[in-house]
C-alpha cells in the first residue's frame, strides 16, 4: 500500500491522540529508521529514550527468537528463568533488593506510588499519603501518575484528578521544605525532566531531598524511565548525585523495545508489596524478561553510558558553539550525557528547526514547545553524532534566516 492510502487508513481508523510525522516507516537498524520510499533517516529522538540500543539490536533479535520457541507468556501464577536472572541482573547493578516487573513506564510508576502509599500506611496508620512531585514534571497518563505529573496541560478534561499530591517548584529548595509535612510519604523526581525539556535536577536540591527525606523516612522515587540504563552517563541517573534513593521506574530502553517496565526497591520498601498487593498479567513475561537480559547486558558489555558520558560532553560542547552564533535566537543549552536540549525563545523557531532537519534526514523532536530535544541511540558514534549536530546547525541557520 502506498503512503497516502496508509496514513488515511491510520487516521481513519485510530483514535488521533498523536500528532504524527507524515512519515511511514518500515525499519530501523542501529540509529537509522527508513522510511517506505527507502529515505534513510537518523534518529535523534531515540524512540524518545526507548532506543538506547539501537533499532533491531542483534542480541535483543536473539534473545527473543529463541525464548518465542519456547514460551512467550505464563501467567505470574508461575516462575519462569528468564524473570528470575533479569531481576537478578538489574538488582545486581544496582541499589535495589528486588523487583516488580510490568508492561511501560506509566505502570511502574503507578507500582510505585502504590507501594508507597502502603509502605507509610503499614508502618504508620491513616493519613500519610501525600506524594510529593516537581512542576514541569511528567509521569505517565494513567490517573495516579498524570496526577503525579506537574503540568496541567495534560490534566485539563480529565478532572478530578487523584487526591493526595502536593507539587513544588523544581530544583527549588525552601519549596521542597516547606512541602514535606507530616502527610507525606513519598517524593517522586525524574532526575532530569524530560518531556519538561531537559532539566537536570542539580547535586545540591538531590542531596537535600535525600538527607531529608531519609530522615522523615519519607521514600524517594527516582522516575528513570526516560534517562535511566545509560543516557546520563552512568547505568542510573541517580548515580550522578551520590545518593540511594528507595524507588526507581525504569523502562522504555529496558527490553530493546519490547514493551516492559520494572519497578526497583530495597528489602525495606519492597517487602510491604506482600501477596496479593499489586498484579499484572504480562508483566516480566518470558519473552520480555528474555528481551530485557539481552539489552541490559548490552548496554553493560559495550560500555553504552561511558559513550554516552563521552559523547554527551562532545555534543554540549558543539551545541554551546551553535548558540554563540544565534545568540538572540538561543536561549539555552542544557543536558546530561547524551539528554541533550536546545531551547529556542520562539517556538516558531523551534518548529521551522524541526521542519529543517527532518527534510535534511534527521530527526528530532520539540517538547515544551521551545526545546529541541536529542536522545540519539547511546550505540551512536562520534562521527555520527557530530554528522547529526552538523545537520542540525544547518538546520537552525535554514530556519532563522
Ligand atoms: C515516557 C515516560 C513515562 C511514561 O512511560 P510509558 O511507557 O509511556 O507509560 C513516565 N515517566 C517518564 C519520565 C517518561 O519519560
Amino acid at each position: 500500500m502506498r503512503k497516502d492510502g496508509i496514513i488515511k487508513m491510520a487516521d481513519d481508523f485510530i483514535m488521533h491522540t498523536y500528532k504524527r510525522i507524515p512519515l511511514v516507516i518500515t525499519k530501523g537498524k542501529g540509529i537509522y529508521l527508513w522510511d517506505n520510499s527507502g529515505k534513510r533517516y537518523m534518529d535523534f529522538l531515540g524512540a524518545r529514550g526507548a532506543a538506547n540500543i539501537g533499532y533491531s539490536n542483534p542480541d535483543v533479535i536473539k534473545a527473543i527468537s529463541s525464548q518465542a520457541k519456547k514460551l512467550i507468556l505464563v501467567t505470574n501464577d508461575f516462575y519462569t528463568a528468564p524473570q528470575a536472572e533479569l531481576a537478578r541482573l538489574i538488582t545486581k547493578n544496582s541499589f535495589a533488593d528486588q523487583v516488580f516487573f510490568c508492561n511501560s513506564g506509566a505502570e511502574a510508576n503507578e507500582g510505585a506510588l502504590k507501594l508507597s502509599r502502603l509502605y507509610s500506611y503499614k508502618k504508620y496508620g491513616r493519613g500519610r499519603y501525600v506524594v510529593v512531585s516537581a512542576n514541569n514534571s511528567f509521569h505517565g497518563r494513567t490517573y495516579g501518575t498524570l496526577s503525579a505529573t506537574g503540568q496541567k496541560k495534560y490534566q485539563i478534561g480529565f478532572e478530578p484528578m487523584v487526591p493526595g499530591f502536593r507539587y513544588v517548584g523544581f530544583n527549588d529548595i525552601d519549596d521542597m521544605h516547606a512541602a514535606l509535612g507530616d502527610d507525606v510519604c513519598a517524593v517522586i523526581l525524574e532526575p532530569v525532566q524530560g518531556e519538561g525539556g531537559i532539566y537536570p535536577a542539580t547535586k545540591e536540591y538531590m542531596s537535600f531531598v535525600r538527607e531529608q527525606t531519609k530522615k522523615k523516612d519519607i521514600l524517594l522515587i527516582m522516575d528513570e524511565v526516560q534517562v535511566g540504563l545509560g543516557r546520563t552517563g552512568r547505568l542510573f541517573a541517580y548515580e550522578n548525585y551520590g545518593i540511594k534513593p528507595d524507588i526507581v521506574t525504569i523502562a522504555k530502553s529496558i527490553a530493546g523495545g519490547v514493551p516492559m517496565g520494572a519497578m526497583l526497591a530495597t528489602k525495606a520498601v519492597s517487602k510491604y508489596f506482600d501477596y496479593g498487593t499489586h498484579g499484572t498479567t504480562f508483566g516480566g513475561s518470558p519473552l520480555a524478561a528474555a528481551a530485557g537480559t539481552a539489552s541490559i547486558n548490552y548496554i553493560l558489555k559495550h560500555r553504552l553510558s561511558g559513550n554516552a558520558k563521552s559523547l554527551g560532553a562532545a555534543a554540549l560542547t558543539q551545541l554551546r558553539e551553535i548558540k554563540k552564533k544565534y545568540p538572540d535566537n538561543i536561549k539555552d543549552i542544557r543536558g546530561m550525557g547524551l539528554a541533550l536540549g536546545t531551547e529556542f525563545y520562539n517556538p516558531d523557531h523551534a518548529a521551522k528547526v524541526f521542519d529543517a532537519c527532518l527534510k535534511s534526514g534527521l530527526i528530532v523532536n520539540v517538547t515544551n514547545g521551545t526545546i529541541v530535544r536529542f536522545l540519539p541511540p547511546l550505540i551512536i558514534t562520534r562521527q555520527e553524532l557530530k554528522k547529526g549536530l552538523d545537520l542540525f546547525e544547518k538546520a537552525v541557520a535554514s530556519a532563522l534566516q
